[in-house]
Parts: structure tokens; C-alpha cells; sequence
């Protein structure tokens, strides 16, 4: 049986790893170069970081990264809304949420499959259904398959077969991302910082002793030539800190979108995984780790017996609910935190003062948890 993956992104790679251990040898096709994705960090909570562990990759990922302990969130004026801790190594010893450099991340994963399984610049065009799947790549390659997993992300040319009708759903907000390697004197150096502003905001994270990550997002309306607005940059020093210690054109810059939910993610021998399936908006950093979840099902449910093409409508039975909540309320806490009337926001940071630490500890256990595989 020949299986193809479109995508040697998280979702693609992880995948590769589970299907290898039963034996299965995957194709993976891959557009780009090289993997080396742009430089940007990655949150890797805990439930990802156990799939990690089950992978026997944990402890590398936390060599190369940095372990977070906790999230603090506070208002325009610095003065703190919420402090959350992301410290479950009480839970299962070992495990951490680890911030990670997406290169070192990709690389790490990447060697655990093998250079040799992943074929790069090929570029998926189109597929012609069948019992064997045939893929047709932009540089006139052609190849088959008998089942195909499309981990091709949020603009997946894969899904655009399997659901023609999928809309991408625009959030009205824009982000920039960068690291860089200054010296920020009261960096706390296990904890993932966010400030909200008025219709923007900004957070930063130290990767590991040389390298912080930060994100900047803005209502689009701000927003002119793709540019920092003048108003976040002068939001706090350190805003402007980081972004003049990155290289201009190292600075990564996107609308923030994600998927309006499927009606199916399979359909006969193709399935989709991660971005492409159920893209998030990043305001939990959960879009990765679903990515890696949907993975770890299909593998967990090979191990079960079951036989692998059973397993896309299982995967959607078991990780449709989850997911939807996820993107959800990763959307509304993307409106809740730009909100730009500062009575509203006044309001939101009273309320959450007061309901942050009972719900903030309840929507974690939601999302750590994977029991239910
Ligand atoms: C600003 C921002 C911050 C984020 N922060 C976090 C975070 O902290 N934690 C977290 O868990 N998630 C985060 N995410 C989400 C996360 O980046 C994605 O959910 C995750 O990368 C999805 O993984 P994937 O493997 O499904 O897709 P991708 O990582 O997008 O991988 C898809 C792969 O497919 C390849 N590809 C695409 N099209 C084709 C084609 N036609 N042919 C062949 N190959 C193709 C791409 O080159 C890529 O390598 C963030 C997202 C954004 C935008």
C-alpha cells in the first residue's frame, strides 16, 4: 500500500512518525526547498509535549527550546490582568510546555523521519480521485498513491478537492512576528508575557539564551503597506526594542484567518490533518498542537488495530467536538483581547481579574487532557 503525505509541516511530519512505527513507510511531498521554516517560535503546550514524549523526542524538543512555567497578561498600563500557570510537571513528571525556535522544532522532527522520505520542491497542483490517487505537482512530476493524507495547511490545495466549498474566514486583525537576540534586563525567563492595548497587542517569549520571540497584532483598519503602525510601535519600549533588534526583512507578516468548520475532513482514501482540516486563529497557540493531536490519534488507533484507512472517519468522530471548541474560543479570545473601546476594555480586564484563575485553570485541563483516545 502506498501512502502519501502532502505537507512536511508539524502536522505532516508527526504524522510520518506514527505511521513509521507500524511499519508503514510514507511519501511525504513537500513544496518547499528546504525545511527550514521562516523564523518564527512555537508554543508546544502540554498536551503536545506528551505526544512528544510518547514519540521519544520530548527530551530534545526541551533541549533546544525553553520551558514555560507560566502567562501573564496585563493592560495597557502594565498593571496585571492574569497570571496563569502552565507548570503541570506536578501532573506527569517530565513534561513541560516548551517555546521552541519552529526551525529547530522542524529539524528535529525531520531527522526522527529521515531526509529520505521527504521529497522536496514538489509542489502539489492537483489530484485525480480514484482507487489510486494520482498527484500531479507544478513542475509536471507525477506520482500515485493508495491513500492520501493532505497536511498541506491552512491554504491546502488537497482540501480544495475534498471540499471545494471551504472559506477561509478573515479576522479583521493582522500580526508580525520576529526573533531576535536582545538583552531585555526584567525578562522573565519562563514565562510568556502579553500586554493589551486598545485594538492591539503584543507578547514576547525567550526560546532559549540567546533568542526571544515576539508577536505584534493590530486591528487591520490601523494598518497601512503592511507596516507596524506608529501607535503599537510607541506602546512600549520594548515593542520597539525587539522590532529594531530584527532584521526588517526576517520580520514575518500575515492576516490572521482561520477555516469556517468542515462538513467531513475524509472522503474514500483521503484525509485531511491540522491547518488543513481545522485551522485556528493563534490566540490559545493550540493550531500546532491540534495538528499533533490528529496525528497521535491515527496513531494510537494503528496501534488499536485498526487499519489505516479506517481510521479518517474515527479521527473526525473522535477530534471534531474538541477541535471546534478550540477554534471557537481561540476566535473570541481574539476579539475579547482587541477590543478598542477602553470602557469595554476597562471592563474585560475587571471581569477577568475576578473569573481568569477558576476559568483559565478549566480551559486548561480542556486542553491537556487526551484521554480521549
Ligand atoms: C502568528 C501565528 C502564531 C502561531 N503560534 C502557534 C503556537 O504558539 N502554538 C501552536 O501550536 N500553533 C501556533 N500557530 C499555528 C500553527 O502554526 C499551525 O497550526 C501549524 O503550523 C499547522 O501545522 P500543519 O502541519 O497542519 O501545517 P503547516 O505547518 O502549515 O505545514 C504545511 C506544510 O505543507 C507545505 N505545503 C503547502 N502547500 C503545499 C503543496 N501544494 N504541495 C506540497 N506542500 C505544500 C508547506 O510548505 C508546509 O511545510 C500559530 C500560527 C500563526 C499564524
Amino acid at each position: 500500500m502506498e501512502v502519501a503525505i502532502i505537507g512536511a509541516g508539524i502536522g505532516g511530519l508527526t504524522l510520518a512518525l506514527y505511521l513509521k512505527r507500524q511499519g508503514i513507510i510514507p511519501v511525504i511531498y513537500e513544496s518547499a526547498t528546504a525545511i527550514e521554516p521562516a523564523g518564527a517560535g512555537i508554543m508546544l503546550a502540554y498536551n503536545a509535549m506528551q505526544v512528544f514524549e510518547d514519540l521519544g523526542l520530548a527530551e530534545s524538543i526541551i533541549a533546544a527550546g525553553n520551558k514555560i512555567k507560566g502567562f501573564e497578561v496585563s493592560d495597557q498600563k502594565e498593571r496585571l490582568i492574569m497570571a496563569t500557570s502552565l507548570d503541570h510537571s506536578h501532573i506527569k513528571k517530565g513534561i513541560y510546555n516548551v517555546a521552541i525556535h519552529r526551525a529547530d522544532l522542524q529539524r528535529i522532527l525531520a531527522a526522527a523521519v529521515g531526509d529520505e522520505h521527504i521529497l522536496l520542491s514538489r509542489r502539489l497542483k492537483s489530484i485525480e480521485k480514484g482507487s489510486k490517487i494520482k498527484l500531479l505537482f507544478e513542475d509536471d512530476h507525477q506520482a500515485t498513491c493508495d491513500l492520501l493524507f493532505g497536511a498541506d495547511g491552512i491554504k491546502s490545495v488537497v482540501r480544495t478537492h475534498l471540499a471545494p466549498q471551504s472559506t477561509l474566514r478573515d479576522t479583521g486583525q493582522v500580526c508580525w512576528r520576529g526573533i531576535c537576540t536582545t538583552i531585555l534586563p526584567d525578562l522573565k525567563s519562563d514565562i510568556a508575557i502579553e500586554q493589551w492595548g486598545l485594538g492591539q497587542r503584543f507578547g514576547y517569549v525567550l526560546l532559549n539564551p540567546g533568542q526571544i520571540y515576539w508577536f505584534a497584532v493590530s486591528n487591520e483598519k490601523y494598518v497601512v503597506d503592511g507596516k507596524l503602525p506608529e501607535r503599537l510601535q510607541s506602546f512600549n519600549p520594548v515593542v520597539q526594542q525587539l522590532v529594531t533588534a530584527t532584521p526588517a526583512t526576517k520580520i514575518i507578516y500575515s492576516k490572521i484567518a482561520d477555516l469556517s468548520p468542515l462538513p467531513y475532513w475524509y472522503q474514500a482514501n483521503i484525509c485531511l490533518i491540522g491547518d488543513a482540516a481545522h485551522a485556528t486563529t493563534p490566540n490559545m497557540g493550540q493550531g500546532g498542537c491540534q495538528a499533533i493531536e490528529d496525528a497521535y490519534t491515527i496513531g494510537k488507533l494503528l496501534e488499536q488495530g485498526y487499519a489505516l484507512k479506517d481510521t479518517f472517519p474515527l479521527l473526525q468522530q473522535l477530534r471534531r467536538k474538541r477541535v471546534k471548541k478550540i477554534v471557537q474560543q481561540s476566535r473570541l479570545l481574539g476579539h475579547i483581547s482587541q477590543l478598542e473601546n477602553k470602557y469595554a476594555a476597562a471592563f474585560r480586564n475587571f471581569a477577568l481579574r475576578l473569573t481568569a484563575p477558576s476559568a483559565g485553570k478549566k480551559q486548561l485541563n480542556f486542553i491537556i487532557n487526551l484521554d480521549y483516545i
